[in-house]
C-alpha cells in the first residue's frame, strides 16, 4: 500500500498529491494543521484533535468546515492504511486566491491530509533518555493556535541537532521555560510536577491534557505554573509530551545533568500509564 494523500476529498498517492501556487498556506503560512496517531490501527484522542483543530479555525477566522467530513476521513485513511500505528496529518488552510495580504471573499478552506506509518522514536532513547538545549523563543504571541507556520520551530530543532542532541526547549526573554519544539514540558522537583499553564505562549498539548489527567489518577502531585531555566536544570527529572514523542525522559539540558542524569522513576512510570492508556 503506497502512502496515501486526500486532497479536497479525492484520495491518491502522496507522490500524487500537489496544492495550487496561490493557497494561502503556501503564500502566507495561512493554514492550520493537527496530527493524529493511532495505535493499533485505532486513531488516540481523535476527537480532541478535533476540537483542537475547530478552535485554531476560528481564532483564525477561517470559514467553517464539518467536522464530519474530516473524521469521516481521517477514519477512512486509517483504514486504508491498515498500519498498525500510523500519522494522519491533517492540513486546512484559509483557501485559494490571488495573492493579496488580506482575505479574499468567497474562499474555501482547502482540506489536505496524508497517512503514513509513525517514524518510532529509537527504543535506546526512551531507555537512556535525550538531551537539549535552550533556546530563545522567537515565535509570534499566539503559540496556542495550531498553525503552519513553524519557522522558529524548525530553525530550533536543527540548532539542537547540529549541537549534537535531540531536541531544543524555548525559554523566554524574560526566562520562562515554555515548551519543546514539538512537544510540552514537564519537570519533576522533589516529587511534584510542574508544567507551563495553558496560556498564548504554548500549544494545549493534547499529551499533556492526557499526562496531567493520569498523574491525578496516580495521585501524583501536579501543579500548571511558570518556572525559569533554574528550575528545569535543577528539576529531579524533566519529561517531553507529544503525539509522536509520547513521553520522552531528558537527561541532559545544554550539557548539564538533570538529576542523575538517567531516567527517572517517575518519568518511567507515567510513560507505563499513557503507554497502557493508548493501547486501550
Ligand atoms: N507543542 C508544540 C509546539 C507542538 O508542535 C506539539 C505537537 N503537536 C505539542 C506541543 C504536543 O502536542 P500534542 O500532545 O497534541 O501532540
Amino acid at each position: 500500500m503506497p502512502d496515501l494523500a486526500y486532497v479536497n476529498g479525492e484520495i491518491m498517492p502522496i507522490e500524487k498529491a500537489v496544492v495550487p501556487i496561490e493557497d494561502r498556506g503556501y503564500q502566507f503560512g495561512d493554514g492550520v494543521y493537527e496530527f493524529v496517531a493511532s495505535y493499533e490501527g485505532r486513531p488516540f484522542m481523535l476527537e480532541a484533535h478535533l476540537d483542537r483543530l475547530e478552535r485554531s479555525m476560528r481564532e483564525l477566522a477561517f470559514d467553517p468546515i464539518s467536522r464530519a467530513d474530516i473524521r469521516h476521513a481521517v477514519l477512512d485513511l486509517f483504514d486504508r492504511g491498515g498500519y498498525p500505528r500510523a500519522g494522519v496529518y491533517i492540513q486546512i488552510s484559509r483557501g485559494v486566491a490571488p495573492r493579496n495580504h488580506a482575505f479574499s471573499p468567497g474562499m474555501t478552506p482547502q482540506i489536505i491530509m496524508t497517512i503514513r506509518p509513525v517514524k518510532e522514536m529509537p527504543a535506546e532513547k526512551r531507555k537512556t533518555g535525550a538531551t537539549a538545549i535552550t533556546v530563545t523563543d522567537t515565535r509570534w504571541g499566539r503559540c496556542d493556535i495550531k498553525t503552519v507556520q513553524l519557522m522558529s520551530n524548525s530553525l530550533a530543532k536543527q540548532k539542537s541537532l547540529d549541537a549534537g542532541c535531540d531536541d531544543a526547549i524555548f525559554v523566554s526573554d524574560q526566562g520562562v521555560v515554555r515548551e519543546g519544539t514539538s512537544s510540552n514540558l514537564f519537570i519533576v522537583s522533589g516529587g511534584r510536577l510542574t508544567t507551563h499553564p495553558l496560556t498564548d505562549n504554548i500549544l494545549p498539548g493534547i499529551t499533556r491534557m492526557v499526562v496531567l489527567k493520569l498523574c491525578k489518577a496516580a495521585q501524583l502531585d501536579v501543579e500548571e505554573s511558570f518556572f525559569g531555566r533554574d528550575a528545569l536544570l535543577g528539576a529531579d527529572e524533566v519529561f517531553l509530551t507529544g503525539t509522536v514523542t509520547e513521553l520522552l525522559p531528558v537527561v541532559r539540558i545544554d550539557d548539564q545533568s538533570i538529576g542523575r542524569g538517567e531516567v527517572g522513576p517517575i518519568t518511567r512510570r507515567l510513560y507505563d500509564h499513557l503507554r497502557k492508556q493508548a493501547m486501550g
